[in-house]
């Protein structure tokens, strides 16, 4: 009774501050070109783009590189044409690269060339800045090694790869402020190898890469048990950051931010966007990095400390995934074109267009976010200010809540006093937004929660 008491004075005392509770989805305006995008991104060209993946036999890393029909030389020149074809349309506004690299493993027994296919789509005012969207184009059956039999792969990962393909010919017809990048991945099922090649690329560029959005098997809505799901999508985010030091550890162990990673922001982020654009579609946050001991190719981005997010259907056919194409005691073995569900298909290739349209309109988020407070009934919250902001948006949530619930607009500032919120009750955030009305993700103070963080460079405050 005493413990309910004091919290009506608390959220009694914040209203008279005009402080309000807000969910940063519900409330804001559509953007049209968010709008335009989603309406853009179509379920037969989804499906026209599979169909053809599943064509060439098996896209297994080590099958025929030479044909022109079968294989995964095959393939990756066939995405590789498609990107040509949309950068025509947009007076070359793609760039295209295969960066590759001879790898040999476990799983590969002897040096074998993996290749990605990049289109990159320069931004306008803010290029070293960098959106991705990956698939891995390879395939599989049961034996890993097996790189002959026919693998359609159609949902893994056919699925992510048109995801990639529909997004750069959707965004190619818009400009962006950043950088976006389009990237089918080879080697995810030898050992995310295509991933590691991004990541390498991604430094060897010295990009900044903001948020990258890894799609794999996102097209399936009916799970091995029969139960059908159409309306979801999982994001799976990292809780601390892959590149955290023992030092920063050991602070966030004490201060919090086992939730806050970047990663992680970027999920809350990629769920108010599609509670507010996408009808009867929405995300299921998973609070781990990739689904229970497995992996893709997000790992590797999240190792060289960008932030990455997974998204994988709501539910699974195991049936389906890594099997050799056959029909056993009257069950369906294989991962073929007629499992995948083109119109659920295009909903997670919708949230993925307008995220990075989002983001890469939005300014980046705030660096340098500090709060200070303690022994005070009162809270500040400081940034640094970001070139391409009009306003910040200052948030807070109770500790054990999962989505940003309150908020403060400020204009022209890089710090803000939060009266009678109490640094001990909350975590704090910050966004920028643009002054045509895009917000950039939320930025966790300190090096847990920093997008551009050089790992272990941050000095802890
Ligand atoms: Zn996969």
């Amino acid at each position: 009774m005493r413990v309910a008491t004091l919290l009506v004075v608390a959220v009694a005392s914040a209203a008279s501050a005009g402080i309000h509770a807000r969910t940063p989805d519900a409330s804001d305006p559509a953007l049209p070109l968010l709008q335009l995008i989603a309406a853009d991104v179509r379920a037969d060209e989804l499906r026209a783009t599979i169909t053809q993946l599943v064509a060439f036999g098996t896209r297994h890393t080590l099958s025929d590189t030479q044909s022109n029909s079968r294989g995964i030389g095959a393939a990756r020149r066939w995405a590789q044409s498609r990107f040509e074809e949309f950068s025509r349309a947009c007076g070359g506004c793609l760039q295209i690269d295969t960066p590759e690299q001879s790898v040999s493993g476990e799983r590969i027994p002897k040096p074998s060339q993996i290749v990605d296919v990049l289109a990159i789509q320069r931004g306008t005012s803010d290029p070293d800045r960098v959106i991705v969207i990956s698939g891995h184009i390879d395939s599989r059956v049961r034996d890993v090694m097996d790189a002959s039999s026919d693998a359609p792969g159609a949902d893994d990962d056919g699925s992510g790869t048109a995801a990639v393909i529909e997004a750069a010919r959707v965004l190619s017809k818009h400009k962006f402020n950043a950088t976006l990048v389009y990237a089918v991945l080879s080697g995810e099922e030898q050992g995310l190898y295509g991933g590691k090649l991004l990541a390498q690329y991604a430094h060897d560029h010295h990009w900044t890469v903001e948020a990258a959005l890894n799609n794999d098997i996102v097209g399936n809505t009916l799970g091995t048990n029969g139960i059908k799901d159409a309306t979801h999508v999982r994001v799976f985010s990292e809780g601390t950051r892959s590149t955290e030091t023992p030092e920063q550890a050991t602070r966030r162990r004490y201060n919090g931010g086992e939730v806050d990673s970047p990663a992680r922001n970027l999920a809350r982020y990629i769920s108010g966007l599609a509670n507010r654009y996408l009808k009867n579609f929405s995300v299921r946050m998973v609070y781990r990095t990739d689904r229970y001991n497995r992996g893709g190719d997000q790992v590797p981005m999240l190792a060289a400390g960008y932030p990455a997010v997974r998204f994988t259907e709501a539910i699974e056919n195991y049936t389906r995934e890594h099997e050799d194409v056959r029909v056993e005691n009257g069950t369906r073995y294989g991962d073929v074109l007629d499992a995948v569900d083109f119109t659920y298909l295009a909903q997670v290739a919708r949230l993925n267009a307008i995220t990075m349209a989002s983001l890469a309109m939005a300014p980046p988020p705030p660096a340098q976010v500090k709060i200070d407070g303690a022994v005070s009934m009162d809270t500040t919250v400081s940034w640094s200010a970001v070139p391409g902001a009009a306003s910040y948006r200052v948030w807070w949530r109770d500790t054990t809540a999962p989505f940003w619930s309150n908020s403060q607009s400020v204009n022209d500032a890089t710090s803000l006093k939060l009266k009678d919120v109490n640094i001990d009750d909350w975590f704090f955030g910050v966004s920028s937004v643009s002054k045509d009305g895009y917000d950039s993700p939320v930025e966790f103070p300190g090096p847990a929660g920093a997008f551009n963080a050089t790992p272990g460079a941050e000095a802890e405050k």
